[in-house]
């Protein structure tokens, strides 16, 4: 593969101040500074907002719908409650930080007024305290998959999973057009997690800390943007302090999905040194532990950390970049299991595994990790997305034969899914490429993917 280091070979210098963090070696420059010029990159953009950001927005109705049923339960309005449900509202919330993405490239008016009404819906949907989950603020929680209380369950609910999600879209929407309006309802709920979790809220958990890691990561890395925006350190702390307890304060009993491997719970991260489990969770896991390595400039998970890529990258992923070859637990089987016909591959897992990449450069400056981000992001998580644009795959075997189901019900291409996590993730990937394009130092600039693109680069140390 070629170097991609490029020492500097131009800078154009202004009087902003250069990347945004001073403890960060490498910081990205981020998709708002960077302009998709044509080629590739500028196609797969202009199927993303001529097709597929309105017709996700379309799928999302019945998530809008669920938090206006929700507001309306809380302002006393009759409702029907909406049914009980764990993650559907974080399939909304990524379509949202598609849109987002899509208003930097084109300004959109009835884009932004889908964007501020949904907004209006779960601020109102939000409790005053800041607590933010459909099935328990109307009552109707299904117990098994919820708990029968707020953070009773948080190995299963996903109460934390849909809130990280709802962070990156705040984080996105707020870069893209300035507007608070999600950020403020993030920060909130936020806040609200930090008291509830680390410090003890009479309202909850009897007044304990919770003081737990949730059983599917994605509020991790989630913080770890939230506190880049706001440059609020608390909420890089609260990033660190769920890695840091994952696999210490608790550890699922049991087989399958309570097993302790399932949500890499069976250690503490710092510890680990294999990817096991389920292959989303895992790799949302990773890169929040480079994320937060690179923000503290600790190295705290830097072992881990390479020993779980060199065991990853060499003995369990498929060719394609694909992630979690198992179907059960849609995760790492045992090392060298890469079958073809069955391997599952989630596009999630994919798309996870560029962002884990991509964080490991950051953390390391070594080209060899955006090697494996573009051979995923190439070969698996755009094989999710049809060039229509409105076609998926959640699946992604390296052979089909037509007949076997293997998509979730569909030998081929599925137009959107129950469990709709994979088509909006794709689709916020390619919606902000841009944004993985160009890296930055004082006084150094890196190109990190290539493709027909524009930037101006600030840099501290270059007169
Ligand atoms: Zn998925």
């Amino acid at each position: 593969m070629p170097m991609r280091k490029l020492f500097v070979l131009w800078a154009i210098l202004c009087m902003s101040s250069s990347c945004y963090s001073d403890r960060q070696a490498v910081n990205p420059v981020p998709f708002d500074r960077v302009e998709l010029t044509g080629g590739f990159w500028e196609e797969r953009m202009r199927t993303e907002l001529d097709v597929t950001v309105p017709f996700s927005v379309e799928q999302s109705a019945p998530a809008v719908e669920r938090f206006r049923r929700c507001a309306d339960y809380l302002a006393g309005r009759s409702t029907e409650l909406p049914e009980p449900h764990r993650f559907i509202s974080s399939d909304l919330y990524k379509v949202m930080e598609g849109v987002a993405y899509s208003l930097m490239q084109e300004r959109n008016p009835e884009l932004e007024k889908f964007m501020d009404s949904t907004i209006h819906l779960i601020a109102a949907s939000q409790l005053p305290d800041g607590y933010l989950y459909i099935s328990h603020i109307c009552g109707n929680p299904n117990v098994d998959e919820m708990g029968d209380r707020p953070y009773s369950w948080v190995v299963h609910s996903h109460e934390l999973y849909n809130v990280g999600h709802l962070y990156e879209a705040a984080v996105a929407y707020y870069q893209a057009t300035g507007k608070r309006n999600l950020l403020d309802v993030a920060i909130k709920n936020a806040d609200h997690v930090n008291r509830v979790f680390f410090e003890g809220d009479p309202a909850y958990n009897g007044g304990k800390p919770v003081n737990q890691a949730p059983g599917h990561e994605e509020i991790e890395l989630a913080l770890c943007k939230l506190y880049r925006v706001t440059g609020n350190s608390k909420y890089l702390d609260m990033a660190k302090r769920f890695l840091d307890i994952r696999g210490v304060t608790y550890v699922p009993d049991g087989e399958g999905v309570m097993s302790p491997s399932y949500a890499q719970q069976h250690l503490p991260v710092r510890e680990q040194r294999k990817p096991v489990g389920h292959a989303v969770r895992a790799a949302y896991l990773y890169t929040a532990m480079a994320q937060v390595d690179a923000l503290t400039g600790r190295h705290d998970y830097e072992q881990a950390l390479k020993s779980i890529w060199n065991n990853l990258v060499s003995t369990r992923m498929h060719i394609t970049g694909g992630l979690g070859a198992t179907e059960g637990i849609e995760g790492f089987g045992p090392e060298y299991y890469l079958p073809n016909k069955i391997a599952y591959n989630e596009t999630c897992a994919a798309v996870a595994n560029v962002f884990f990449n991509y964080g490991m450069f950051l953390a390391e400056k070594d080209a060899q990790y955006l090697d494996i981000a573009e051979l995923s992001l190439f070969n698996n998580a755009l094989a999710g997305i049809s060039l229509g644009g409105n076609r998926f795959f959640y699946v992604n075997p390296l052979e089909a034969d037509g007949r076997r189901k293997f998509n979730h019900g569909t030998g081929g291409r599925a137009e959107w899914f129950n469990c709709a996590c994979c088509p909006p993730n794709i689709s916020r990937l390619i919606l902000q490429v841009a944004g993985y394009m160009y890296a930055c130092s004082d006084d150094e600039i890196y190109l990190t993917l290539y493709g027909d693109s524009r930037t101006t680069i600030p840099l501290k140390g270059v007169m």
